[in-house]
């Protein structure tokens, strides 16, 4: 296993790292638990304090730091800059709101008084993915600093510079050494990290076999466990859709991140009396897009985050191809050096097809043609995953009433599935379970003391 940074716009290598040795990881876990005996006694406004620090050291590197992501996993450097300043607004709004979220709630029992008290619960594991190197790892660092717990982060092994950069700010934000730890370990030894005393939950966010292994520690060993998993969120198109600026939402919610989003929309699911329209325009705006560099300001579709991603959504392509279903745009890896994949539309796809149930993760759209809304709705459930969503139409109260019959965590009407500090994110199904961003996010990790006064 290898920790590295591979620029995936040239597939050369950049920089290599060394892998911990147990006996350096054992140190950092011990030091995680020393500084959660003394964090946990600080005030919500020293906790507070180091966040705003943090985000305000963010915000002042910005450039910086998002050429790093752009270089590591191929993000468009606009992009990379948005995710630097959603992280830092990450950071202020538990700073700004955490003491509210986790004040004592006061019942009202028949005599005496009684609370519940939020308390913090220790040395927490996280373990992180490339594709929002920065967002991933504050949604959940930022909530649990506040809580009073502290943060050891396995990062996803192409992302080493960006691990280490997140680690440096706390350290120049002056946070007390083993609040905030970097792990350059592989993911099986973070699996077996979940066993370790010290470590008192553990939140992953990536594959559904990746959460799998983790959860399966967890539960052996009796810790509580937060997942966010994959997505093949539905994208439903009805009959008094706009379809022009349906169109442009498509384009935003497919190839965001050059496709490589848990939210993304994946399923474009038409009815019949739009459908033509939908798809021909959809079509022309995504065979226009513009493949490079993801440097350069003037591209619009970069590369995946390395050549092993790009091949194994070609297969993807080509399964599905082989199983029936038609190529109704691109199909094929970019003609040009880089983990790059042609911007793509798969048509004709039905249920033993490999698109049909699998998560395509990067610039590839499934496109489906329904007889009516009750078939949308049939076929967004139709998924073994429960993340996202999202429904066009003109009639406000008919997408609420759609939202209410698909399975899954996040309902959009009118908009990509999107996310922000203030709103939860989070699935149901084999999406994971568990809620991140929002006063939800902050609870995960807490002991909610009863204290009772008779
Ligand atoms: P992945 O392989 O599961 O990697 C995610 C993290 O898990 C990495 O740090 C990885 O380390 C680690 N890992 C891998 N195998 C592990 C194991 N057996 N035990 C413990 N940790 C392990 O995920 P990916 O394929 O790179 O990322 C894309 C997936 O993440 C997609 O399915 C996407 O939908 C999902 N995702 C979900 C959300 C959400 O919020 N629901 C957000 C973003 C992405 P190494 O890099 O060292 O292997």
């Amino acid at each position: 296993m290898s920790i590295q940074t591979v620029n995936p716009n040239t597939n050369k290598t950049v920089k290599s790292f060394e892998e911990m040795t147990e006996k350096a990881v054992d140190a950092k876990v011990a030091k995680a638990q020393g500084a959660f005996v003394k964090w946990k006694e600080t005030s919500y406004q020293q906790r507070a304090d180091l966040l705003h620090k943090v985000a305000t050291l963010m915000r002042a590197k910005k450039t910086a730091l998002a050429k790093t992501i752009t270089l590591e996993m191929g993000k468009l450097l606009a992009q990379a800059e948005g995710e630097i300043d959603l992280s830092a607004n990450i950071l202020d709004y538990y700073a700004d709101n955490g003491e509210a979220f986790l004040a004592d709630k006061v019942l009202d029992p028949e005599y005496g008084t009684a609370i519940i008290r939020n308390s913090p619960i220790g040395a927490l594991l996280g373990v992180m993915p490339w594709n929002f190197p920065f967002y991933q790892v504050v949604r959940f660092a930022a909530p649990n600093i506040m809580v009073g717990n502290t943060i050891l982060l396995k990062h996803a092994s192409n992302v080493p510079q960006c691990a280490t950069a997140i680690e440096e700010l706390f350290e120049e934000a002056e946070a007390p050494k083993g609040l905030y730890t970097n792990l350059f370990i592989s993911g099986r030894r973070a699996s077996a990290l979940v066993s370790d005393k010290r470590i008192k939950g553990v939140s992953l966010t990536g594959s559904e076999e990746a959460g799998a292994s983790v959860a399966m520690e967890a539960g052996k060993h009796l810790k509580k466990v937060v997942l966010e998993l994959g997505g093949n969120d539905a994208f439903i198109i009805l009959e008094d859709a706009d379809v022009a600026k349906t169109v442009e939402w498509a384009v935003v919610g497919r190839m965001n991140n050059n496709g490589q989003s848990c939210i993304a929309s994946k399923r474009f699911i038409a009815v019949e009396a739009i459908a033509d329209e939908f798809i021909q325009k959809f079509k022309d705006a995504l065979s226009k897009l513009k493949l490079g560099d993801p440097m350069d300001p003037a591209t619009q579709l970069g590369p995946l985050s390395s050549e092993g991603a790009a091949e194994h959504l070609a297969d993807q392509v080509n399964r599905s191809v082989e199983g029936g279903a038609k190529v109704l745009l691109g199909g094929k890896r970019a003609d040009r050096e880089g983990a790059f994949m042609e911007p793509t539309i798969l048509t004709d796809l039905n249920p033993g097809i490999a698109a049909y149930h699998e998560e395509l993760f990067g610039p590839v759209a499934s496109f489906y043609v329904v007889k009516d809304e009750q078939a949308a709705i049939d076929l967004a459930n139709d998924s073994d995953f429960g993340l996202g969503g999202s429904i066009f139409t003109q009639d406000i109260e008919r997408g609420k009433r759609i939202a209410d019959q698909i399975d899954s965590g996040m309902l959009f009407i009118n908009h990509p599935t999107w996310t922000q500090a203030d709103f939860p994110f989070g699935g149901t199904k084999r999406s994971g379970f568990g809620r991140e961003l929002s006063e939800l996010g902050i609870h995960e990790f807490v002991n909610k003391k009863l204290i009772r006064v008779s």
